[in-house]
């Protein structure tokens, strides 16, 4: 992927510097492991992530400073550059249908960090809180995404899991989360999933829209960077999750769409380049 010498955007804040050191998570236990895990990547699913996020508030921390390293200042410019590239994709699409697109923030962290949907640890991977309109990313989780999920080393996983956390924006300000939320309320648990699905694989798909859009914009792919994308995708389908966490994989509790779905989706967003084609909602595959 290419980045350098494009405009940055600006809505960046770095608390990487600031780490937590000593004990921090007192709640939690096996039962909070286990349900982070599940969790893991995509992080919509804030209304499940809540009770751990509420337990590790539990924890005591001493808060420590220290300087970036040169590799992390770098990875600071590309992250503030890709955020820019997302702002002038989407401005671009939706004044292209009558609307106006509002920013997103992006919070750079290591460790844990205080968000306005409460705290969250790494453990919980990239994840996007609608109630301050910023995704949250530590990209230590991207190491992980090679050396445990198998995902295929390269650096184009950020920018498809951000323009991924970037389209739960997309979907907040089209008003698709909220109207999801509430016809979750009182749905079974199996029913609300498949709502849950549907939104994490329309996510997926606006990241493809985006890589589309960016690519016409600023010609930034290079050689593989689509392979790498659908391998980042392949390694956070929940089918490969449950696989790797329990052993056995329950369709019916997936929240975030299996590998196939996941790449198909991702792939119809970057082939189209049309937002209207992604109502995963009726025709979820
Ligand atoms: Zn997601």
């Amino acid at each position: 992927m290419k980045w350098q010498g494009r405009k940055e955007s600006g809505n960046v804040e770095d608390r990487r510097g600031m780490g937590s050191s000593g004990k921090v998570v007192a709640g939690g236990g096996i039962i909070g492991v286990i349900i982070l895990l599940i969790n893991m990547f995509g992080g919509a699913d804030l209304q499940n992530l809540t009770p751990v996020l509420e337990q590790m508030n539990n924890g005591t921390e001493q808060t420590t400073q220290r300087d970036l390293t040169p590799e992390e200042q770098l990875q600071g410019k590309m992250m503030n550059v890709l955020l820019k590239d997302t702002e002038d994709v989407w401005a671009k699409i939706f004044q292209e249908n009558g609307m106006t697109y509002e920013n997103a923030g992006m919070v750079l962290f290591s460790d844990r960090v205080q968000t306005a949907c409460g705290a969250a640890s790494s453990a919980s991977g990239p994840f996007y809180c609608p109630a301050d309109q910023k995704v949250y990313m530590d990209l230590k989780f991207f190491d992980e995404l090679e050396s445990k999920f198998g995902a295929k080393e390269g650096d184009f996983s950020i920018p498809y899991v951000l323009a991924h956390e970037v389209g739960h924006h997309v979907q907040t300000l089209l008003g698709t989360s909220a109207k999801v939320r509430q016809m979750q309320e009182g749905m079974s648990q199996k029913e609300a999933n498949k709502l849950s699905v549907a939104l994490e694989l329309q996510a997926d798909f606006y990241a493809g829209v985006w890589t589309h859009y960016n690519q016409e914009m600023n010609q930034f792919l290079e050689e593989g960077d689509i392979d790498e994308a659908l391998s980042a995708a392949n390694a956070v389908g929940d089918d490969a999750i449950q696989k790797r966490v329990q052993g056995e994989v329950i369709p019916d509790s997936f929240t975030h769409g299996s590998s196939e779905q996941r790449k198909y989706w991702f792939m119809k967003g970057y082939k189209t380049g049309d937002i209207k084609q992604g109502d995963t909602f009726n025709n979820a595959r």
